[in-house]
């Protein structure tokens, strides 16, 4: 492989994001490829036993299993250290892999951790039943009220976790206040990115240790691989990180690793023209949604409780919001009538997505457990995808309209 400047930190570190995005990490071979090669290998040869010998020792770079290191997914993991401003990433599997290597990798049976409130489903379920199950224990909060962080702290407090904007309420975290908190405290933070990527918020710039994603959402942003990443410092991933990761397992296939590389090439292109559609739909609904007795809540209007805060810490406020129509038979009737948008549960894609998150994403959880959240029966979230918002609008009047809004 040849060294190209992506793969130089020196010469990257400057580059503009958009720049990051498309070349950051780009390792060429020597038949100077211009796409990023996709190395399916499992494992290498060595010329030498010495050769081998010397790299299980880690007295020598290079590969040795792709468990470990492949070199599709150092080019992956290089550029999202790079647009995030971080000293190393390392990717996983799935999303839900990396909230959980990033948890478990650190944690201890004793140990306490704080957690918002509103969160993706499956990662209160790491909060509510995994963790616990191990001797963890965890504070469950509002995210959103600044104190809560602090009285919910004990002696014994490791981690705090969070999502911001969270999925699907979109409730914004204080990124200053709370990571400072946690640094005075001693307590690692550890960041779901998820709906903002790092063309949107880079949460580290807000003294934030750990930093997780699923990068199914808008870093593939075409919907179609599963993976995630944690970024942190060069020490936390050698010495927190991979001992755990290197023995579980959780490895991104080089081939979804390949599929995001391409992903990131557009990212902030989409990212920021998604959240340009996503306030303007949300300005055409809220109105509607209004008369009719719901609610919206989209970190980009200001209506939204902390909308001066996401503005101040993020660069755009991203793809998805969610609003109330009252009862799941109504929000059911929308989602039937759409004709453009389709009823699905992913997010950051290109497309247009909707879904009832009370009988999909969140459906794991008690009926109180989600009210407590505000997942409510009513709740609908969408993903504003790429198409013409002229389309889009059109769609929503008409699925409104159906269900008698
Ligand atoms: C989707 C999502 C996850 C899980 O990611 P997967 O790639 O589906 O495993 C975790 N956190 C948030 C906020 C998400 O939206």
């Amino acid at each position: 492989m040849k060294k190209t400047t992506g793969m130089d930190r020196a010469a990257t570190a400057n580059w503009r994001p958009a720049t990051k995005a498309l070349r950051g990490g780009t390792w060429r071979s020597e038949h100077g490829e211009t796409s990023e090669a996709l190395f399916l290998t499992s494992g290498y040869t060595y010329d030498d036993a010495q050769t081998v010998a010397d790299r299980f020792a880690g007295s020598a770079q290079g590969m040795t299993y792709s468990r470990l290191q492949n070199p599709t997914v150092a080019m992956l993991e290089e550029r999202i250290a790079l647009m995030e401003g971080a000293e190393a990433c390392r990717t996983q599997a799935s999303g839900m892999a990396a909230m959980t290597a990033a948890l478990l990798c650190q944690l201890s049976a004793g140990d306490h951790v704080v957690a918002a409130r509103a969160a993706f489903g499956s990662c209160r379920w790491l909060c509510d039943n995994l963790l616990p199950k191990f001797g963890i224990d965890v504070s469950i909060i509002d995210s959103a009220d600044n104190a809560a962080w602090e009285a919910a702290i004990r002696p014994n407090t490791k981690v705090f976790f969070f999502e911001s904007p969270a999925n699907p309420t979109l409730d914004i975290v204080d990124l200053a206040h709370v990571c400072s908190l946690a640094r005075a405290h001693g307590i690692t933070t550890v960041v779901d990115n998820a709906f903002a990527s790092p063309v949107l918020q880079r949460p580290m710039e807000f003294g934030a240790d750990v930093v997780a994603y699923s990068a199914t959402k808008l870093m593939d942003g075409q919907g179609r691989v599963l993976a995630g990443a944690i970024c942190a410092s060069k020490q936390w991933i050698d010495e927190v990180l991979m001992p755990f990761q290197r023995n579980t397992g959780p490895t991104l296939s080089a081939f979804n690793a390949w599929v995001v590389l391409k992903g990131l090439e557009t990212l902030p292109m989409r990212a920021f023209a998604q959240s340009r559609s996503a306030v303007e739909l949300g300005e055409f609904l809220e109105p509607r949604v209004l008369a009719a007795g719901g609610h919206l809540r989209h970190p980009g209007l200001p209506s939204h409780a902390r909308h001066d805060l996401a503005r101040a810490q993020m660069d755009a406020t991203g793809p998805i919001f969610a609003f109330d129509v009252g009862t799941r038979a109504r929000a059911f009737a929308v989602l039937d009538a759409l004709k453009l948008i389709d009823i699905s549960n992913n997010i950051g894609d290109a497309r247009s997505l909707m879904c009832h998150p009370a009988s999909t994403t969140h459906a794991n959880m008690t009926e109180e457990a989600r009210a407590a959240m505000g997942v409510s029966e009513g709740l609908l979230r969408i993903n504003v995808g790429l198409e013409d918002i002229a389309d889009l609008t059109e769609d929503m009047d008409q699925a409104l309209a159906a269900a008698g809004m």
